[in-house]
């Protein structure tokens, strides 16, 4: 793929227009999908940080669970951070009982295990397969992987706990690289749907 890839930010909820504009400048082309239509068009899709339990509600609503599923399903590259990356979860603990996933991770992700809103924090993290040094890990009401399966890879853990993840296409962090002028995370999403296209 020469030309930029046509990145989607699912734009049902949360904080959307960071990840447009660090999509953009990690050289991809962004913008936000809210319809079956829409995610059609693009080669991958970021799943933003907000509130998954309004998230599965909204893309219910808007019959965007199956055509999601199904794009994951057959390998579109897909990042989701914070509540992004509970909706990649095969499972979650402490969930709402009607609360969807899209899953595409084989990985159990427990919902804000690090504390509520005011136990939100900063931390360096090393990210495996990035170079330049530690990013910088924005934690708000977020959850943390309990545990995962053989097929996922840990990219990075913060005091004992996983908090980044790769599976095959899917990507998902605990934290919110986007709030931080920091696009390295971004633009390793970038370079994974560059390889997958
Ligand atoms: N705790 C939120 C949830 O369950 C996630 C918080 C976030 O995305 N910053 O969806």
């Amino acid at each position: 793929m020469n030309n930029p890839p046509v990145i989607g930010v699912l734009a049902l909820q949360g904080d959307v227009r960071e990840h447009l504009i660090a999509l953009a400048s990690a050289d991809a082309v962004a913008r936000p999908v809210r319809r079956p239509e829409e995610l059609a068009e693009v080669d991958a899709l970021v799943i933003p940080g907000g509130e998954s339990t309004t998230m599965s509600k909204l893309a219910v609503l808007f019959g965007m669970l199956e055509p999601l599923r199904e794009r994951v399903r057959a390998g579109m590259p897909v990042y989701g951070t914070c509540a992004g990356m509970i909706m990649l979860a095969d499972k979650i603990l402490d969930g709402r009982e009607d609360q969807e996933t899209l899953g595409g991770v084989d990985m159990i992700v427990r919902r804000n295990a690090f504390g509520r809103q005011n136990e939100s924090f900063e931390a360096k993290i090393d990210f495996a397969g990035i170079d330049g040094g530690p990013v910088e890990g924005v934690f708000i009401r977020a959850p943390w992987v309990e545990s995962v399966g053989a097929s996922a890879e840990v990219l990075a853990e913060y005091e004992g706990h996983v908090v980044a993840v790769r599976q095959g296409n899917v990507l998902a962090t605990s934290f919110h690289p986007e709030l931080t002028g920091d696009e390295r995370v971004h633009a390793y999403f970038v370079d994974m749907v560059r390889a997958s296209a």
